[in-house]
């Protein structure tokens, strides 16, 4: 790494633990490297937490607890919101740090920071709203009395595709809900993480109330945590296999969890669809964060009489894509986190082409160094083909062509996720119906990207529990107490 700027924002970043409001080293002192997936360089070494560093920053979460959820909800709003301001005044160097540790281009993870942000906007005004409810009960005899309260000490595990926003969609509303936490970065992409916990406190939060530990041991460390009878609530976000294990985990406990997991997005285009905001639409719902995204579009289903049409666009645009570091001006596709991303890319591109798919564009393994894997279009891609079943995670795009409605909504619900769903069709009465004809927790009806602090993200089937984000999402930290009085 040469570019002066690079290495003092690095500098700047945290490289131990942070429990109870001390940055210190991991038990032992082993360490972490953090590369940079575009060049293959080590970037920084970060602390490398044991499980028994887990249990001291649950020890912190649980000391600060009480603490915490007595302040005042408008001060733990405004704590939020000051941090809101700083993340706002830093955005330049939070988006640095992320396409340096995660590799997406510098205009994307300036959306990022804009969209994370929103998080810390929206539960710092949320915080104040927390409220119960006091009625008559039916038979007139009594009060009931309905009450919310924080679910106590949280264990937050994040992912490496939205290093900031996955970190803020879940410490924003846990600490607006009055609850301290111990957050675990995927061990590609801590830093950014470590970042936002130092911003956090020189925004207010008292000691305790945020922990980080970053691991290459996710497994024992979580168990740790997991497995004490102290913790209150699980959340994560992260492949379904993981998920899964976690719940199992969290039944010993009967945890609270929110499971933000794996997609297969269908995006579908009908025939009266308009092509051009179709094709826009595509273009975002499959190339955001070079493909490496739970509401990614999978599956291009596309009615058979547009479907040639729409892949000719689609390629002419994708051919125009600039690959390389994100941080060169005009670089639209970055690499992916790892190489076995690209291998697993371009495995899933050579299943579909042994099994009759067209290659419209990319598909070779590009030399490094870095882990590159081309933006790729493949044309009617045949049933049975891997990449309809799995989640890509790369900047592949397979159309699969179909003949009505009732074959694309069949197509559309076969799989056993239901995070996001994608519609495009000018006809009204089209668009109600697969609002309620498609299994899925959220819907983008001629629009490709749908998130936003405001809304409830989350899917159905096996893409999760639970919603992060509007409303509901500061629920999802919140035990409710129903107390009877008798009549006054
Ligand atoms: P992953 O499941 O491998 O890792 C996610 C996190 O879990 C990381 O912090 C990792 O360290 C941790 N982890 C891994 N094994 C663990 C274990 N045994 N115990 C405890 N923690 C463990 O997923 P990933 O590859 O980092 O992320 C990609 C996946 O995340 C994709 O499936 C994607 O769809 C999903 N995702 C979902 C959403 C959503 O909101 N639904 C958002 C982003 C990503």
């Amino acid at each position: 790494m040469t570019d002066p700027r690079e290495t003092q924002l690095l500098a700047t970043v945290p490289d131990g633990l942070h429990i109870g409001g001390h940055w210190r080293p991991a038990t032992g002192g082993a360490t972490l490297a953090v590369t940079d997936p575009a060049t293959g360089d080590v970037v920084k070494n970060v602390a490398d937490a044991t499980p028994a560093d887990g249990t001291a920053a649950l020890d912190a979460a649980c000391d600060a607890a009480d603490h915490w959820a007595a302040t005042p909800p408008r001060a733990r709003g405004e704590i939020l919101r000051r941090a809101f301001d700083l993340l706002t005044e830093r955005a330049d160097q939070v988006a640095l740090l992320m396409t340096i540790e995660m590799g997406k281009p510098l205009a994307e993870a300036r959306g990022e920071v804009t969209y994370g942000g929103e998080f810390l906007r929206w539960f710092s005004e949320e915080a104040p709203r927390i409220a119960g409810r006091y009625g008559v009960n039916p038979e007139g005899t009594g009060r009931m009395i309905v009450s919310r309260h924080p679910v106590g000490p949280c264990y937050l595990i994040t992912p490496w595709n939205f290093p900031l926003a996955m970190a803020t969609r879940k410490i924003a509303p846990a600490l607006a809900a009055g609850c301290t936490a111990v957050v675990k970065p995927a061990e590609a992409t801590p830093l950014t993480t470590m970042y936002l916990a130092q911003l956090l406190a020189e925004a207010g939060l008292p000691a305790g109330v945020l922990n980080v530990v970053t691991t290459s041991s996710p497994g024992p460390v979580s168990e740790a945590i997991i497995g004490d009878p102290r913790l209150r609530k699980l959340s994560f976000t992260g492949s379904t296999p993981v998920g899964r294990t976690l719940l199992r985990q969290a039944a010993g406990g009967v945890l609270r969890t929110s499971m933000e997991l794996g997609g297969n997005a269908p995006f579908v285009v009908f025939e009266d669809a308009d092509l051009d905001k179709a094709v826009q639409g595509a273009l975002a719902a499959k190339f955001r964060n070079i493909g490496q995204a739970c509401t990614a579009a999978n599956r291009f289903l596309v009615h058979r009489s547009v479907a040639a049409e729409f892949t000719e666009r689609v390629t002419k645009r994708v051919a125009e894509f600039r690959s390389g570091r994100g941080t060169e001006e005009g670089v639209t596709i970055g690499p992916l986190i790892d190489d076995a991303a690209v291998a697993k890319s371009a495995s899933l591109v050579r299943d579909a082409v042994d099994r009759g798919a067209v290659l419209r564009l990319g598909g070779e393994l590009v030399a490094g160094p870095g882990s590159f894997f081309p933006a790729t279009v493949l044309g009617d891609v045949p049933a049975g083909s891997e990449l309809l079943r799995e989640e890509i995670f790369g900047p592949v795009l397979a159309v699969v062509p179909f003949d009505d409605e009732d074959e694309a909504v069949r197509l559309a619900n076969d799989t056993e996720y239901g995070l996001v769903s994608y519609v495009y069709t000018r006809d009204l009465a089209r668009g109600q119906r697969m609002i309620e004809r498609l299994a899925t927790g959220m819907m983008g009806l001629n629009l490709g990207v749908v998130s936003n602090a405001a809304a409830p993200f989350g899917g159905w089937k096996s893409s999760g529990l639970g919603r992060e984000g509007g409303v509901e999402g500061i629920a999802e930290y919140l035990e409710t107490k129903y107390t009877l009085t008798p009549d006054p």
